[in-house]
């Protein structure tokens, strides 16, 4: 991806979320919809117009913006349970709104345009786990991602047990479930990111929202495609790949492809701008 496609890039985004805001804002007659995706569609444009220009904690700057916006103000302040026991828990109330509508945009349909972008640039898990030292993963890659299958089954039986047993003051159990749930998957991605010495083994292996985003991103509108006239095939982008993808092989099928989180390490360490 050159600077002008990069821009593009930026303005397209920037394009998709001021439409869904823009959408949401006229349809459900809420304001919070147009300043919330605004805002988080401008944060994104934003970093990557600084990524063009080169400023290297741009990608850094857009997770801190995104993600402490959706777990402090949404998600302690509004009290909105955006984990994916949020989702389930507003899927089964037959609502569309918050978490519903953030799993829709980010999660499950966006992936088809921006792939795991969201990975790479706003989720509050990783914007804590992207600060420890092992950015580049010191051991290979584990044959242990089926966990992620049952975490993904759990938070599902979890909300389910709650809505079939018909407790009380739900509302009040999802938010406490999405600050113990936050600080769980903190403590598990910490302790596996020095274990693994891998900062990203968290996402690799135990998130249960891959289960979502790896087959939507394998159709990704937007992915980091080598130009093989300029590679001379120095192996330098898949070494500081977090990910382990095969990033040089421009099909859809390629090594970890739906692993790609958009963070562009492997462009940055190209010497011949191949990517
Ligand atoms: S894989 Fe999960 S924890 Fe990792 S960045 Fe993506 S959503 Fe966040
Ligand atoms: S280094 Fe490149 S291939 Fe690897 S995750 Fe980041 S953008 Fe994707
Ligand atoms: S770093 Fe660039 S030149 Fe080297 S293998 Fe990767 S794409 Fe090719």
């Amino acid at each position: 991806m050159n600077r002008k496609q990069g821009c593009l890039t930026s303005v397209v985004i920037w394009g998709v979320f001021e439409s869904v805001a823009l959408t949401l804002w006229l349809t459900k007659d809420n304001l919070f919809y147009l300043l919330n995706f605004s805002y988080i569609g401008i944060s994104i444009a934003l970093g990557l117009f600084l990524f063009q220009l080169n400023y290297k904690h741009a990608r850094r700057i857009v997770q801190l913006l995104v993600g402490l916006y959706m777990l402090i103000y949404l998600g302690l302040i509004c009290q909105e349970n955006m984990q994916i026991e949020g989702f389930w828990y507003y899927l089964f109330t037959g609502v569309f709104e918050a978490a519903t509508i953030h799993y829709s945009v980010a999660k499950i349909f966006g992936p088809l345009i921006f792939g795991r972008g969201w990975c790479g640039f706003a989720c509050w898990t990783a914007m804590v786990l992207d600060f420890l030292p092992y950015k580049v993963p010191l051991s290979p890659r584990k044959k242990i991602g089926f966990i992620r299958y049952i975490t993904f089954t759990l938070s599902l039986l979890f909300v389910l047990t709650l809505f079939l047993s018909q407790v009380g003051n739900i509302e009040r159990i999802m938010f406490w479930a999405f600050i113990i749930g936050n600080v769980v998957y903190y403590a598990i991605g910490i302790i596996l990111a020095f274990v693994f010495k891998d900062n990203r083994a968290f996402c690799k292996y135990i998130c249960p929202i891959t289960v979502f985003l790896k087959p939507m991103s394998y159709f990704a509108l937007f992915k980091v495609k080598c130009d093989k006239e300029k590679c001379i095939a120095c192996g330098k982008c898949k070494k500081v790949c977090p990910m382990n993808v095969d990033v040089t092989d421009n099909s859809r099928k390629r090594k970890n492809g739906t692993e790609c989180i958009l963070c562009m390490e492997c462009k940055k360490a190209c010497p011949k701008e191949a990517l």
